[in-house]
């Protein structure tokens, strides 16, 4: 008996004994089918999400060096971190602008600047690397902000 695996789409023999078996056995498809497992017994078991946690606090707790141990061999991902972290603060910032009554010189600028197509990216390098590109899709009713440099 056989049918397509739901993840990699080959096909593959399964059990008569194990008629739910909708995954083959290679280990990329095992694993994405036990952290889609994972996931949704988190999402819909809080017994389950509970035990996840206490198991996470103790692991910390047996290895409290390991986030600094991480930090110093993955550098590449520090830096994205810090990335990640510095467009939150930019757009925390926008937001805050756009609560304070600013909302109306952003509004005017995100309709002043259009910049569409290839040549957009050789635009904003050379004539607007001074300011950010700001892209607003929409300031009512919810001020949701999406920054660009
Ligand atoms: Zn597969």
């Amino acid at each position: 008996m056989s049918r397509r695996c739901r993840y990699c789409q080959q096909v593959f023999q399964f059990s008569r004994y194990r008629p739910q078996q909708f995954v083959c056995s290679r280990s990329d498809c095992q694993r994405q089918r036990r952290r889609e497992y994972h996931r949704l017994k988190l999402r819909t078991d809080s017994e389950y999400h509970q035990v996840c946690r206490d198991s996470q606090e103790k692991w910390r707790k047996q290895n409290p060096d390991y986030p600094r141990q991480y930090r110093q061999s993955h550098p590449e991902s520090v830096e994205r971190d810090r990335q990640g972290q510095r467009r939150r603060d930019r757009k925390r910032h926008l937001q805050n602008l756009v609560k304070n009554n600013l909302a109306f010189d952003l509004k005017h600028s995100a309709a002043e600047v259009w910049l569409l197509g290839p040549e957009a990216e050789h635009l904003a390098k050379n004539n607007l690397a001074f300011s950010q590109v700001l892209i607003l899709p929409t300031l009512t009713p919810s001020p949701a902000a999406g920054v660009a440099s």
